[in-house]
Formats: structure tokens, sequence, C-alpha cells
């Protein structure tokens, strides 16, 4: 069975990736939700998640849609999103890192529980389960990330899968 081909940002015809479900699962379209995050950054580099779960679904939405080639300024989102102190150097965009293969597709996020990470709060936690689909089968990443703020913007800093 063969994949349905994804639409194209740029595409005139048929639904835009705007119209979408977003792929981070928050049950808007994705114009109205990572999608706003993803082109204030692409615009002018502004970072405006308000929020720990916010951020965490943006980022999400930006590993899916890069997997699924449809966005293009994925990794610099990634990166910029990413604490200074524990940023990679490049990012492997295809799946988690112990995943050899390179053929992941992100199937869905379930946030499962926050604690801080709101507007007034300067660090929070996002505990969550992504599922994906490799050659090998249906897997999921059980993982819950921490995220700090700092001049008002969300940062992702570090993570425990498990
Ligand atoms: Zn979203």
């Amino acid at each position: 069975m063969t994949q349905p081909p994804m639409p194209r940002a740029d595409s005139s015809a048929g639904p835009t990736l705007e119209s979408l479900r977003c792929p981070c699962g928050g049950g808007e379209v994705y114009g109205a939700c990572c999608g706003r995050l993803h082109g204030r950054f692409a615009a002018d580099g502004t970072l405006a998640a308000p929020t720990a779960e916010a951020l965490m679904r943006s980022r999400y939405s930006a590993f899916a849609l890069a997997s699924s080639g449809v966005l293009s300024r994925a990794e610099e989102y990634l990166l910029a999103t990413w604490a200074p102190e524990t940023r990679p150097a490049q990012l492997a965009l295809d799946g988690p890192a112990d995943e050899s293969g390179d053929d992941v597709h992100w199937l869905r996020l379930d946030v499962e529980s926050t604690s801080g990470g709101g507007p007034f709060d300067d660090a929070g936690t996002v505990t969550f389960t992504a599922h994906f689909r490799t050659p090998a089968g249906r897997r999921a990443q059980h993982e819950t990330s921490r995220f700090v703020r700092r001049s008002g913007v969300w940062l992702y800093r570090d993570g425990e899968v498990g």
C-alpha cells in the first residue's frame, strides 16, 4: 500500500498545509496552531510559543513536517528553540536517535501531562508519547521534556526517555 501524496505548502489546488489538521493533534488546523509559530519564525525569527506545551507541540510538528519534506525551515526552528547549553550542532530529522532506519513516519503526539510551563513560569515539563512508524513496525517514545523560559522565550532544554 502506498502513502497518499503529501500536500505541498505552495499548492494552488486542493487543501493547503494550513487547512489540514495540525500534526500535533491539538485539534486545530495547522495554520491556526503550530503553523502560526512556524510562520512567525520564518518571517522574522520570532519565537512566539506562549507556553512550554505550545513549544513542545510546535517542535513535534516541525519534526513531523520535516520528515514529510513539507516544512523547509524545520531544522532551523528546532535548533532555535533548543537551549544553547544542550543544543546539538546539527539534527537528525529522520527519527529518534536510537532508530537507525531512515524511513520514520511520525504518526501522533499524545501530551499526557504538564507542570509549570505557563505564561508566568520560568520552567516547565511536558510528558508525552510520540508515535511513529518504521519499516520494522509501529513504535512509541515516551518522554518527559524540560523547558526553560528566558527573556520571555520558551526553550527546550532536555528530556528523559522512558
Ligand atoms: Zn499544532
